[in-house]
């Protein structure tokens, strides 16, 4: 064993073995005996030597004692993750045997608009969930398991300077009609992310603390853990949904989405706020007719109180030509319905990719034929914004 603090070159074990595992949403400490057990059998352990050294880095170690810990120079350069072509075929394997340590080197906040007033910097980068269409993996190629940032004391301390240079919201917007809403999960899925370490809850506890701003951030997991957090209505957890059928297809590994709805009630009471997040919607004979299934079966089944403050998002489905031809090696019955060439137009994205999305025509008649099936529906839920 060594330090931690080598080059970062080799293969060398970097465990330090002092770390405790910590309080907080964790897995059920080392052994892993809680409910991360559905979703990792943590084998490798790729480490930036000084993230794997930082409390973070050592509480994410003792969670996966058993692990191979392998010294890498950057969280972004693993020529055998990223650049291995053979690990398309291990696609959803490689989210459950692999986690990645890294430093977050840039701290930066980037104004939104829609999901949120602000993207706050990212705390983990990969998800052990496999959804289909997840744009996340578009800058790893063929494997994109969860990378955890342990430098989470310098996320939040960022983010706190942030919050106190913003002072009140003094105009109400569709994210918020008071409080600056900060997205925390981008390129994450929180509550994934809770099963490994304390990050989620790091960010959760400290938003309690900032009464102008609020954390949120869209999840297909229930992780009934986040319950203890006692988030006093400062963090916004908006639940992913699409028709059931959609998402046995294409939400591959996550929750499903009848528990993502029963869920809803209880992380109300546990001091959340609840919104939905309409995302993707996929457009395939019949999508109408499973979409009004949904909304119904949310009118029948979600408490009074969480219609009362509930509001969702609706985002039309966003493919691109990398990830089809990824998915075409591990999950090509996807493809059936996320790459219709017939029903989509080529636009380059703010980062200069070339996406696909459905025609100007076509997806503003799809948004608004969804606008009225809720209204229809469930005519309790504003749509904070659609697009
Ligand atoms: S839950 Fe989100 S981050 Fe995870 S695979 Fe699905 S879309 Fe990607």
């Amino acid at each position: 064993m060594t330090s931690g603090t080598g080059s970062g070159t080799g293969d060398g074990a970097i465990r330090t073995g002092t770390g405790t595992g910590g309080p907080g949403t964790g897995a059920g400490g080392p052994g892993g005996t809680g409910p991360e057990r559905r979703l990792f059998d943590v084998r490798e352990i790729y480490a930036e030597p000084a993230a794997a050294a930082s409390p973070r880095g050592r509480q994410v170690l003792d969670r996966f004692p058993d692990a191979k810990v392998i010294a890498v120079p950057s969280h972004w350069q693993i020529p055998h993750l990223h650049g291995n072509e053979g690990n398309v075929a291990r696609w959803a394997r490689v989210k459950s045997e692999v986690v990645v340590l890294g430093v977050k080197k840039s701290l930066t906040t980037r104004p939104n608009g829609r999901s949120a007033d602000w993207i706050a910097p990212s705390s983990a980068n990969g998800c052990a969930l496999a959804c289909a269409y997840c744009y996340v993996p578009r800058r790893k190629g063929y494997a994109n398991p969860v990378t955890v940032f342990t430098n989470i004391d310098k996320i939040v301390a960022h983010l706190g300077r942030h919050v106190a240079r913003q002072g009140p919201k003094t105009e109400p917007n569709s994210c918020d009609p008071v409080s600056w809403v900060y997205d925390i999960g981008e390129n994450n899925d929180c509550s994934v992310d809770a099963l490994i370490c304390d990050n989620t809850a790091d960010l959760i506890r400290a938003f309690r603390h900032w009464p102008t701003a609020k954390a949120s951030f869209a999840t297909k997991w229930v992780n009934r853990e986040l319950l203890a957090l006692d988030p006093r209505g400062r963090t916004r957890i908006r639940f992913s949904l699409m028709p059931p059928a959609d998402a046995r297809l294409l939400d591959i590994r996550t929750s499903p989405v009848p528990e993502r709805l029963a869920a809803a009630g209880d992380f109300l009471a546990a001091g959340y706020e609840v919104h939905f997040n309409f995302s993707p919607v996929v457009l395939r004979e019949g999508w109408e007719h499973d979409w009004a299934d949904l909304l119904r079966r949310m009118d029948d089944t979600l408490p009074g109180a969480v219609k009362a403050q509930a509001a969702a998002e609706i985002i039309m489905l966003t493919h691109n030509r990398e990830l089809h031809d990824v998915n075409l090696g591990w999950h090509p019955r996807a493809e059936d319905v996320l790459w219709r060439p017939g029903l989509q137009e080529a636009k380059r994205s703010q980062n200069g990719a070339w996406n696909v999305r459905y025609r100007t025509g076509l997806k503003g008649a799809a948004v608004r034929t969804l606008r009225g099936l809720v209204e229809r529906h469930a005519p309790w839920l504003r749509i904070r914004y659609a697009f």
